[in-house]
């Protein structure tokens, strides 16, 4: 009897297990029953050959309608055609040996039905020809057509059959056999799942989940053991996030109750809008967390304009009235200038401590990067390490051993997805006793159940409406089929510019001889050029259009007269911030420049964002990218050029962004989109192996349910002391995992 971490050669054989080993990496008999079948096919039901892709190692199941021999000369030997159809389609299998030597020629003639396996590759005809596609020497197994007519026929036809993800050497139906060894041996113990969960979600056994993956009956057995399944996947890593979270919620930390009378009330009286219903609801949530000797652990995420900004700095006056200190980080050079700016500017007097017109209760912002000068930062310095500043706004350089806090009881993150783990600690630990409240803010809205998994140790908040009034932005698709189009850009530019508006033109590269390209990857993915685009064009025809390359073309021919800045990611860090601080002046028409404008750059006066290559960028960085517009009371326009060909995926994604402003919409689109290691990100690539049948966007219900009933036990039993069978599950994934993503927090 078999249990999950028995090795296989146990029950297989050395020589088998030496084979599974080594060709799909399967040790234990836990591995390979969670090798689950990629699909399934009907013994009745021939595969859809359509579908298959070059390069590709597949299984089918198909029909042979012609058998074929000749000689050939070169090089000297007989070459098998054999031509297998799925009624519509068909494939060529090609074997090459010698004459009467193949079992090939003995087993498949005309009729005959067989599962076939192998690499898939494109034959294509010199001169023209239709390009075929073919097996070469494919494994397979013949599947013997039942002579029985009537119900037999019937129940034959309707066998499932499992198709395995497979190799060379180690086809489907070989893996088949050998969890036919294994399932028949199986012997679990104790069910991990507590009974009263089994019971309130109508879930079946762990050992007849298993059966039914492997060789179904029917659909529903086979979708009975699908959810069994699943819900594991959930429910365990659910258990291990709520067991974080009730132990980070254990951990001292100061309380900062709200303090009448201070900078916060200052502030709101002075504030020249009424908050947004969300803003003041996830603003209690803020200020009761923070108000608890327990630190606040949050993620405030909203769409680009939502007012994050707002709501983190009345969480940080509230900390400052208590006496304490606020950090916000940012991720770049550009984005800490700007948040320090704005802040300075919302706070107006009440940031003016010990300056002529400075409110009485005033405090001081200080503003630490890396590139600023020595007197400065001396400053800045001392204003932190004296509790001077109450707010202390920086770069990574927030992050090094010179900048001390008087006393530190908020971190406020902006753009999470850019900052590992350690960066989180390494600013944690200037806290001194206790640990400091932390909020996260992002604008890239994330799909409720992902932000469960992926930031499971996080509350999250979320800002879903923007603050009314808003501008509205057009967005329009600017195509190669519509040359037209793309002269009214350059002319609508000047336009704008002749009323004293002001545009972004975005590119995806800086161009010359550059090196890489600035922003690390973001947690949705969105790296210029990325995976996405050159997967679905093959070859690319030209490279991307750089911001270096189309300077001289604005300048002398298509914007001649216009005042264009250049900003990119290689200008020194002064240059950058000359540049942004010119625009935000108006002093620019035109801000040429690649991404570093995409989150947090503010510029009411800017209404037309153009972005060249637009199928180049993903569909949330173009979203964020298009925020940058209608920012004031001027409405935006968004226009996205491209040359991608009407009709493609690329278009289709472009399309998307120009019909819709909903950003959560579109990161659901974007994560559609992609696989869901690349959802995960890389910091997650361990967990990989823990999600094998859940999708994080078509299980939400599934998820949210797991989180509930984990949520339940764990506050019942944090210790899982009367779960034993689960708490050695979870031991497992915490090893496994141990370099993954639960490491984080
Ligand atoms: P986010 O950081 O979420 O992108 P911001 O906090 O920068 O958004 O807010 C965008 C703009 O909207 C800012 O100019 C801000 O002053 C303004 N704003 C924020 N909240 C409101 C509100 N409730 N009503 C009107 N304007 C607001
Ligand atoms: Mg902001």
């Amino acid at each position: 009897m078999a249990k999950l971490d028995e090795p296989l050669r146990n029950l297989l054989g050395a020589r088998t297990a030496k084979v599974l080993a080594s060709g799909l990496d399967l040790h234990t008999v836990g591995d390979l029953l969670h090798h689950y079948p990629r699909r399934y096919a009907k013994r009745g039901e021939l595969t859809d050959l359509d579908g298959l892709r070059e390069g590709e190692y597949v299984t089918v199941l198909a029909e042979v309608t012609k058998v074929q021999g000749r000689t050939i000369p070169r090089p000297p030997g007989y070459l098998l055609e054999v031509t297998v159809s799925d009624g519509h389609g068909d494939l060529k299998l090609t074997f090459f040996g010698r004459k009467g030597s193949y079992r090939a020629e003995r087993e498949l003639s005309p009729g005959t039905r067989g599962l076939f396996s192998g690499k898939v590759t494109v034959y294509r005809p010199r001169g023209g020809g239709r390009p075929q596609r073919q097996l070469t020497h494919p494994e397979f197994r013949t599947v013997a057509p039942s002579a029985a007519a009537g119900e037999m026929a019937r129940e034959f036809a309707e066998e499932i059959i499992p198709i395995y993800p497979a190799t060379r050497g180690l086809e489907s139906w070989k893996i088949e056999e050998c969890v036919q060894i294994v399932l028949p041996q199986l012997e679990l113990g104790p069910d991990p799942m507590p009974e009263a969960t089994l019971r309130r979600h109508g879930l079946i056994g762990l050992e007849e989940a298993y059966r039914g993956i492997h060789k179904p009956r029917d659909w529903a057995e086979l979708e009975r053991a699908r959810r069994r399944l699943k819900w594991d996947e959930a429910f365990v890593l659910q258990v291990a996030l709520a067991q974080r979270r009730l132990a980070a919620s254990a951990l001292p930390a100061k309380a900062w109750p709200r303090v009448e009378g201070g900078l916060l009330d200052a502030f709101d009286a002075a504030l020249p809008f009424s908050l947004t219903e969300g803003q003041r609801r996830v603003g209690t949530e803020i200020a009761e967390d923070l108000s608890v000797k327990h630190p606040m652990h949050r993620l405030l995420q909203g769409d680009v304009g939502a007012g994050k900004t707002v709501v983190a700095l009345r969480a940080m006056l509230q900390v400052v009235d208590g006496g304490g200190q606020a950090a916000l980080l940012a991720p770049t050079e550009v984005l800490a200038q700007q948040h320090y700016r704005s802040i300075t500017e919302m706070l107006g007097p009440l940031a003016q401590a010990g300056q002529i017109g400075g409110a009485e209760q005033a405090t001081r912002v200080a503003l630490i990067t890396g590139s600023q000068g020595a007197k400065a930062r001396r400053q800045a310095l001392l204003d932190a390490a004296s509790g001077q500043a109450g707010i202390v706004v920086g770069t990574h350089a927030l992050l090094e051993d010179q900048v001390q806090f008087a006393d530190l009881g908020l971190v406020v993150i902006d753009e999470q997805h850019r900052f590992g783990v350690e960066q989180r600690d390494a600013l944690r630990a200037k806290a001194g006793d206790g640990r400091p409240h932390v909020l996260v803010m992002t604008a890239t809205p994330i799909p409720r159940t992902v932000a469960m998994t992926v930031f499971g140790d996080l509350e999250v908040s979320t800002l879903a409406q923007l603050p009314a009034g808003r501008a509205e932005i057009k967005t329009y698709v600017v195509p190669p089929e519509r040359p037209k189009f793309l002269a009214r850009t350059w002319e609508r530019i000047r336009e704008e510019a002749a009323q004293g508006r002001q545009t972004y033109i975005v590119c995806p590269r800086i161009g010359a001889q550059e090196g890489e390209e600035e922003g690390a990857p973001a947690l949705l993915g969105d790296e210029p050029g990325g995976a996405l685009g050159d997967e679905e064009d093959g070859a690319r025809r030209r490279a991307p259009i750089a911001v270096l390359d189309l300077l001289p073309r604005l300048e002398e021919e298509l914007l001649p007269g216009l005042r264009i800045g250049v900003l990119h990611g290689k200008l020194p860090p002064e240059d950058k911030d000359a540049v942004m601080r010119r625009f935000a002046a108006g002093e620019l028409d035109v801000l040429l420049a690649t991404t570093v404008i995409e989150v947090g750059v503010n510029v009411p006066n800017a209404t037309v964002m153009v972005i060249m290559d637009a199928d180049r960028f993903g569909v949330s960085q173009l979203h964020q990218l298009r925020g940058r517009v209608g920012r004031g009371t001027l409405p935006g326009l968004c226009l996205l050029v491209t040359d991608a060909e009407p009709g493609g995926r690329a278009r289709e994604r472009l399309d998307a962004v120009a019909s819709t402003t909903d950003g959560f919409a579109l990161s659901r689109l974007d994560l559609e989109q992609r696989r869901e290691g690349d959802v995960l990100g890389a910091a997650q690539a361990g967990r990989a192996s823990s999600l094998r049948l859940l999708t994080l966007l078509q299980d939400e219900e599934l998820i949210r349910l797991a989180r509930e009933e984990a949520t339940a036990l764990v506050d019942a039993d944090p210790e899982l002391a009367d779960n034993p069978a689960l708490a050695a599950e979870l031991a497992v994934l915490l090893d496994e995992e141990r370099v993954g993503f639960l490491e984080k927090a």
